[in-house]
């Protein structure tokens, strides 16, 4: 069996879905549809649960507009509307229902409660659209299978009790076809969850490794992984395969096109991956394998917006290495952030990370005991792997570098514009 993955991008529209149907009528194998929440649905629930929370009754329209996107796309889709109507308002009416009630919780607990639903109506009408197609499509809600922590907003698997329940739940004697959600779980006590923005590429991998696939494609709206973002160096180009190793340092150092957690569980079962374009479904993308080399190396430039660079300093003046350098990183974890970059000298430590100020300021203010902290923000993490002079030079003109560091294989800049 195969799992394809189609994100927000590919089915934005009515048009996406007819083209989802028509890659997937071009497969023989079974198959595991992951689907992403429509176009910028998740944004949109995201201002709704916003509004929602500071008690704005804006809320009620936000929320009825992004309905009434669904509701277009199943006018265009589907001659009889029975079926699809239906789940759909029921769903809908449960999402209103649990917004009426006055029970708070924090924000990643209703996050998670609210902005799930993105995918539980994108996955219900592409299953009924592929039921008109195919005899033998079954809709599944992953909530109730896939098992994490209850870590609101960055949910951890629990790896072996979901794994029983996916082999058991996706019965290929049974149906040929099961369409399921990307990025949302749920927790043993039956509380949604979500895996952290961006994160249905990573349940396209859990599901592979759970039922072995032979291959996981990801359906996105570029060509396949390029050598940098075409925005930024217009000239970029595909890299036509590379190792998971290659794409975890990628994905790590900030590269967009798939999550960075999508290559772990694909690397322990061997399994490839495949970044295909959903525009031009005969083009063969990038495919992410054990023994893939880069066929002809180029420089891969990575760029990572919106990052601070904390410098961390002991107020006695101690080193920082040993006891300073674990209360410190012990810090980071309990406060759930991610370090991009990590540079030490003697008696300050330098980190980069992602512009999360809520969470930075709680950490700093964890430390502030026995640490002061200079901030610098609004700065850019800028990696080159397989760096030469001249991409040096390309992307470092105009830019003041705040920090460099380099191994063989990569560079790294914290910089700002100047
Ligand atoms: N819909 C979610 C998001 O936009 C998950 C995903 O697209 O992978 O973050
Ligand atoms: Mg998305």
């Amino acid at each position: 069996m195969k799992v394809y993955k189609f994100g927000g991008a590919s089915v934005k529209d009515a048009g996406g879905i007819r083209t989802l149907a028509e890659i997937v009528s071009r497969e023989q194998a079974n198959l595991v549809v992951v689907v992403s929440a429509f176009g910028k649905t998740t944004n949109a629930l995201e201002k709704v649960l916003k509004a929602w929370l500071i008690g704005e009754n804006v809320y009620h329209s936000l929320l009825e507009e992004t309905y009434k996107n669904h509701q277009s796309v199943i006018e265009e889709l589907f001659t009889d509307k029975t079926a699809v109507s239906g789940k759909m308002d029921i769903s809908f009416a449960r999402l209103k229902e649990y917004m009426l009630s006055e029970k708070r919780r924090d924000y990643d607990f209703e996050y998670d409660q609210v902005v799930s639903y993105g995918e539980i109506w994108s996955t219900i009408i592409v299953a009924e659209y592929l039921k008109t197609n195919f005899s033998d499509v079954e809709w599944l809600d992953i909530r109730e299978n896939l098992l994490t922590d209850d870590r609101f907003r960055d949910a951890n698997i629990l790896w072996s009790e979901s794994a029983n329940r996916i082999k058991g739940i996706f019965d290929f004697k049974k149906k040929r076809i099961y369409v399921t959600q990307g990025f949302i779980g749920g927790t043993v006590a039956g509380q949604t969850t979500t895996l952290g923005r961006e994160g249905s590429d990573y349940t396209a991998a859990i599901l592979a490794n759970m039922l072995d696939a032979e291959s996981v494609v990801v359906w996105k709206d570029v060509p396949g992984i390029l050598n940098a973002d075409p925005k930024w160096l217009p000239d970029a180009q595909k890299l036509d395969e590379i190792s998971y190793k290659e794409a975890v340092e990628m994905t790590f150092s900030g590269a967009k096109v798939i999550h960075p957690k999508t290559i772990k569980p694909l690397h322990n079962k061997n399994i490839p991956l495949y970044v295909r374009s959903f525009l031009e479904p005969g083009g063969i993308g990038t495919i992410i394998k054990a023994d893939a080399t880069l066929k002809k190396i180029i420089p891969v430039f990575i760029k990572k917006e919106d990052q601070i660079l904390i410098s961390i300093l002991p107020k006695d003046f101690s080193f920082v290495m040993g006891d300073n350098l674990s209360r410190i990183f012990h810090s980071f974890m309990l406060h759930g952030i991610k370090v991009n970059l990590v540079e030490a000298s003697a008696v300050s430590i330098d980190v980069c990370v992602d512009d999360e100020r809520p969470k930075v300021d709680s950490l700093i203010n964890d430390l502030k005991e026995e640490f002061a902290a200079i901030y610098n923000e609004k700065v850019e993490m800028l990696s080159i792997r397989h760096y030469t002079a001249e991409a040096i030079e390309r992307i470092t003109t105009d830019r003041e570098i705040l920090l460099e560091q380099r191994t063989r294989s990569t560079v790294r800049f914290v910089v700002r514009q100047v």
